[in-house]
């Protein structure tokens, strides 16, 4: 089984978010399941420089205001094909925002040429005589491909997967030519959404299947609270939708090895890490939980929420230490927070090394999403023996065990969940989670729960596999 994957991010060469994690971590997950993938990935400077024995395949004159060259070549283990088109990746930073933190202009258009060139790709294969029998697309930013595919390829099945439907890839109608949208496809029915083109809802009604990264979620976005508008256009799929959870890399998120870490095995392994971590971050001693948010900072996280019951965990001891970026604002108002608070300690940035000491130091992870599609941090944190407290939402709902009697009585709780998000909800699950840990062997029960919980690929690798094969069986 030959795939193409198309993403925007791939860890660990380029990422913004839970994404790239994914796109990263799906070769090596379908692998075992007689599964190849090969990665279409942007040719930002960072991947260019990554790129090992490059080797130019197919040159492509015409592609979107410029001419572009796909190559094949190797970094960090995955094998990819780098769309090297420097007129519309040739920019430093994020992948999507310019200098002024604001989405390139152009982002539709440098997207659309990416789809484009999977289209290609699936069409007439490869120099190398590889051609993919399924093509799997990422968010809004893979959204043309399968439409491409349908008008130029139709012999080659897709699958869209939806990573986070808040991020829609809308363009003004003008741009449909500039997008290679056929102007008799702008209409309710396909490319035309509240009179704009959206490259998501394009590509959830062409994609051949649909998946997205939780079955709560894969639930929830039929939804008008979740779906954003599309929850229609998703009702008419529901028969193709399917939630397959996303697993984290367990070689690179292992306690018994991880380099950044006083390597431990068992939850009584972790007290060093959490010396250092209170040191590093300056927090006080306390009877409470020493606790962690590693984020980015947008609304979606639920945050402002968090501010608010904070108080029910410092004042029973608890200290929490912040490490996010993100929105301007919110940087403001955790920067401010910490200064009044001395039990909270904030680091403003993007730092990998710093989130792998605090999953190893920390007692518990918060997590009062609003929403949240699968979430990553809180598999993490099962790993390292760091109870996560969730908002019950999408991937959260499907991978925390609530301390409640019932699960506390079958031995099965690994966390504590909040529902509804708000500030007095939150301020329960906070009491809670200190409740629990002034109880050293229930904590520590939950503590050994978490780290057991099964967080790999193996389930979901062999999800996908199947659910390629399926479609390639069709076709
Ligand atoms: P999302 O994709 O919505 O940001 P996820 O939980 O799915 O949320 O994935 C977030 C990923 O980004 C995780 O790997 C998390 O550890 C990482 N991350 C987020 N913020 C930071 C940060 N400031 N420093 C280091 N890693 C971060």
């Amino acid at each position: 089984m030959k795939v193409l994957s198309v993403t925007s991010e791939c860890a660990p060469l380029i990422k913004t978010g839970g994404l790239a994690d994914v796109a990263g971590a799906l070769p090596g997950a379908l692998a075992p399941h007689g599964c190849t993938l090969r990665t279409l990935l942007p040719g930002y400077p960072k991947v260019m420089a990554a790129v090992e024995d490059g080797e130019v395949l197919t040159s492509l004159p015409d592609l979107f205001g410029g001419s572009g060259r796909i190559i094949a070549g190797h970094a960090a283990g995955l094998d990819l094909l780098v769309l090297d088109a420097p007129h519309l990746y040739a920019r430093d930073g994020s992948p999507y925002l310019g200098p002024d933190g604001q989405d390139w202009p152009d982002n539709p258009e440098r997207f659309a040429a990416l789809c484009w060139a999977a289209m290609l790709l699936a069409r007439d294969g490869l120099p190398d005589g590889w051609t993919p029998d399924v093509v799997h697309g990422h968010d809004w930013q893979a959204g043309l491909m399968p439409y491409f595919l349908q008008r130029h390829a139709p012999g080659t099945r897709s699958v869209l997967s939806v990573h986070n439907i808040a991020f829609q890839g809308l363009a003004p109608p003008w741009r449909l030519g500039s997008l290679r949208v056929a102007p008799a496809d702008f209409h309710p029915g396909l490319a035309e959404y509240y009179g704009q083109v959206s490259a998501l809802k394009t590509g959830l009604i062409c994609a051949d299947r649909l998946s997205t990264v939780s079955p709560t979620y894969a639930r929830e976005l039929l939804t008008p609270e979740f779906g954003m508008g599309l929850q229609g256009v998703l009702r008419d799929r529901r028969a193709d939708l399917v939630g397959i959870l996303n697993g984290i890399d367990l070689e690179m998120w292992n306690p018994a090895n991880d380099p950044d870490i006083t390597p431990y095995t068992a939850p009584s392994g972790k007290a060093q890490n959490r010396a250092a971590l209170q040191a590093e971050f300056g927090l006080p001693d306390g009877e409470g939980p020493l606790c962690i948010v590693v984020s980015r900072l947008t609304e979606q996280k639920g945050l402002d929420v968090l501010l608010e019951a904070l108080p029910a965990l410092t004042s029973r001891g608890g200290r929490l230490a912040l490490l996010g970026s993100g929105q301007r604002e919110l940087e403001a108002v955790w920067r401010d927070a910490a200064v009044r608070d001395p039990n909270l300690s904030v680091h403003l940035g993007y730092d990998e090394a710093l989130s792998h000491r605090m999953m190893a130091g920390a007692d518990a992870i918060l997590i009062p999403s609003r929403f949240e599609p699968c979430g990553l941090t809180q598999l993490y944190g099962l790993r390292y023996g760091t109870i996560p407290l969730v908002a019950l939402t999408g991937g959260l709902a499907d991978t925390v065990i609530d301390a409640s009697d019932a699960g506390l009585k079958a031995g099965a709780a690994t966390g504590v969940t909040v529902y509804p998000l708000t500030a007095e909800a939150l301020t329960a699950g906070l009491e809670r989670l200190c409740t629990l840990f002034s109880a050293p062997k229930v904590w520590t029960r939950m503590q050994s729960n978490a780290m057991r919980h099964p967080v790999g690929w193996d389930s979901s690798g062999a999800a996908y596999a199947a659910l390629y094969r399926d479609l390639a069986g069709r076709s």
